[in-house]
């Protein structure tokens, strides 16, 4: 299974896991299946990708 450009939304729970700005590559780790995506502390995108 392939999980190249699949996009994640900040305000969603996608999983435990690391995520990676699309737009300026900022990385996010989610500690837990319940945190949630924030938009980007950065430059406020809300789209990430898996890492
Ligand atoms: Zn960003």
């Amino acid at each position: 299974m392939s999980l190249f450009g699949e996009k994640f939304k900040s305000g969603t729970a996608p999983g435990k896991g690391t995520y990676k700005c699309t737009r300026c590559g900022k990385i996010v780790v989610l500690e837990t299946d319940e945190d949630l995506l924030p938009t980007c502390p950065k430059c406020g995108n809300e789209n990430y990708h898996r890492k």
